[in-house]
């Protein structure tokens, strides 16, 4: 009997969470409730994803993290794909790489991996949208030249900017805002070349 019930599925009506649910509303609602803190963590999973290249893809860091996205690239050195590798696995970053030796290690290893096909950068973008929706929005928060964190510079840290000989003395007036590195030194500023990115931007979004 108890087996006729089971091969039938009836015996699901004792054992199914879902069915179980629908029959207490009270939990049911703390079924929804679940529902959406789950759908929460993954949309932030989903804006946390953290990248790692290899060093051929130098300019698809600077444009990721430009995305603001944290992506890693590593310099020059011996045993560069062994560090590559345990770079993404103690980490959690997507590799990305144009190195199909190196991706083939890394899928092995079990490691999320993405090799890129094209060489050309904004394809290699249109590839990473492709693969992982990520957002086309240029903001200043993230240093493209290190990955650090950057932030807007106070009024009283004008000399920091003033020091830097790329700030052209027209953008030094009132008016513009900065934001520097703390980490690398670098300043930025949203002058003509940050209207360069907002056009390249606004291409691949169609
Ligand atoms: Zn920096």
């Amino acid at each position: 009997m108890v087996n006729s019930m089971i091969s039938s599925g009836v015996i699901n009506l004792y054992i199914d969470p879902d069915l179980y649910m629908l029959f207490f509303p009270i939990n049911y609602r703390a079924r929804i409730y679940w529902e959406c803190v789950y759908t929460f963590l993954y949309v932030k999973k989903l804006n946390i994803m953290k990248f790692v290249t290899d060093r051929m893809l130098g300019k698809l860091s600077r444009w990721l993290r430009l995305f603001g996205y944290d992506t890693l690239e590593i310099k020059k050195q011996e045993n560069e794909d062994d560090t590559l590798l345990a770079l993404a696995e103690k980490e959690g970053r997507i590799l990305v790489s144009r190195d199909r030796v190196l991706v083939r290690k890394a899928i092995k290893r079990g490691i999320r991996t993405y090799p890129v096909q094209s060489p050309e950068i904004m394809e290699q973008l249109r590839e990473m949208q492709g693969e992982f929706g990520i957002s086309i929005e240029p903001q200043l928060d993230r240093c493209t030249l290190c990955n650090s964190v950057i932030r807007k510079v106070k009024p009283e840290e004008m000399e920091l900017v003033r020091a830097k000989d790329y700030v052209y003395p027209d953008r030094l007036g009132e008016g513009t805002e900065f934001w520097l590195c703390d980490n690398c030194g670098q300043v930025y500023w949203q002058g003509r070349h940050w209207e360069n990115i907002m056009e390249r931007a606004e291409r691949l979004k169609k």
